[in-house]
């Protein structure tokens, strides 16, 4: 079993830090004989803000359309691309499907803007998936995989974390909440160098609900993050709407992956060694939600996180053997893992090292390759059927993350 490593303070920051930004402010690695001097190094880029964010580095909505374009062309017909809706400034956001199994595997990335690793990876796994090899055949016939690249890319092309919306728009849309206070999820402050007091926004994976067809009222707000959202945003509508086509086409969407980043310099365990990349299957505790149990299962989930964890540790002693167990004690239904989790989908979280203003784009092929590493592990586990024969148990023993103190 693990325990908490935590007093209060900390642990209400991990509390809000379900793919949350590391602290901010000028930072310093604290003298202890638990971080050794990987993490002294490390903390040299373990501020929030270092003025270099790589973003160039990284793939652009527009490029993105092209890429999608591009596998369609060259798949010879097993992989399409579809528009599911826009963004709150009109951008499309696309979905891609390969494969005709009977399980669905549903994978989408940043939601969060400034979290990018997770959209060269889906555009990799696509590519593998589409091939012409016999694997790639076989997952085809056995899985069905649909996944959304830059969910939120109003964020993506802003390289933030929240959306680019105003209350005032939400009120447009919801007229019923006109005399209700303004979400507690919404930025107008700045944050993570991001001026959201010029451009207003909302952090979209707190705006989930397990019961899908939730309406607010004005009674919900401002809310907290031990409540579930209010699916008020076109970026969380368009992937609510798609997860239900999903469930009335295949009866259940089998998993869904959501890929983040989180701060830059955790550590595995009490090993010292810097995290590569920390998983998680648990978004919420049951017993708070119970009403909206619709079939959650936590031990599927923690297979399929065995799943990614059992391949990147098959790359051997490498950064990619360097993977933690996320804070477990979290209780989030308002994400969309916590509210699909409820809905009966087996969810897995990943968290890359360093979101794009701490860590701008170091390391990028490395982090990127984890990722993949990772999808293919459950990709593959989900269409042998070998995911719910791990042992669940096992996911107990993934060293849980230790967050230094700087
Ligand atoms: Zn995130």
């Amino acid at each position: 079993m693990h325990h908490r490593l935590t007093g209060s303070a900390l642990a209400l920051t991990l509390a809000a830090s379900l793919t949350a930004p590391a602290l901010a402010g000028p930072q310093q690695p604290a003298p202890s004989a638990s971080t050794p001097k990987s993490a002294a190094t490390a903390g040299q880029s373990c501020n929030d803000n270092t003025g270099d964010t790589g973003t160039n580095a990284w793939i652009s909505h527009a490029e993105l359309e092209r890429e999608l374009q591009k596998l369609e062309r060259n798949s010879k017909g097993t992989l399409s691309v579809e528009t599911i809706g826009q963004s709150n400034q009109g951008r499309d956001v696309w979905a891609a499907r390969v494969g005709h199994g009977d399980k669905v595997v549903m994978i989408e990335s940043e939601i969060h803007g400034n979290e990018k690793t997770g959209t060269l990876a889906i555009l990799n796994l696509l590519r593998t998936m589409s091939g012409n090899t016999p694997e790639a055949k076989a997952l085809r016939e056995q899985i069905t995989v649909v996944a959304v690249p830059q969910l939120n890319p109003d964020a993506s092309e802003l390289d933030r974390r929240a959306n680019d919306r105003t209350w005032d728009e939400v009120l447009a849309d919801f007229p019923q909440l006109a005399d209700a206070p303004a979400p507690w999820n919404y930025y107008t402050q700045p944050r993570q160098g991001d001026d959201y007091a010029a451009r207003p926004g909302f952090d979209v994976n707190r705006d989930f609900h397990p019961d899908l067809d939730y309406v607010p009222s004005p009674g919900d707000f401002p809310g907290t993050s031990d409540d579930p959202g209010w699916y008020i945003h076109p970026e969380s509508q368009n992937i609510r709407d798609l997860y239900r086509e999903l469930q009335a086409e295949f009866g259940t969407v089998d998993t869904f992956v959501d890929l983040h980043h989180q701060g830059p310099c955790y550590l595995v365990g009490d090993t010292g060694e810097e995290v590569t990349l920390s998983l998680s299957g648990k978004f919420v505790d049951i017993e708070n939600h119970a009403q909206h149990d619709k079939g959650y299962d936590l031990d599927y989930s923690k297979q399929l996180t065995l799943s990614a964890y059992d391949a990147l540790q098959s790359r051997g002693n490498s950064p990619f053997g360097k993977i933690s167990l996320y804070d477990q004690e979290v209780d989030l239904p308002g994400t969309a893992l916590g509210s699909f989790a409820l809905n009966g989908s087996g969810t897995v979280l990943f968290e890359v090292r360093g979101q794009t203003q701490s860590w701008g784009a170091k390391k990028k092929g490395q982090l990127v390759k984890a990722v993949e590493t990772g999808l293919l592990g459950i990709v593959r586990d989900v269409a042998h059927g070998t995911a719910e024969q791990q042992d669940p148990a096992r996911y107990d023993d993934i060293p849980l993350t230790t967050y230094p103190e700087y």
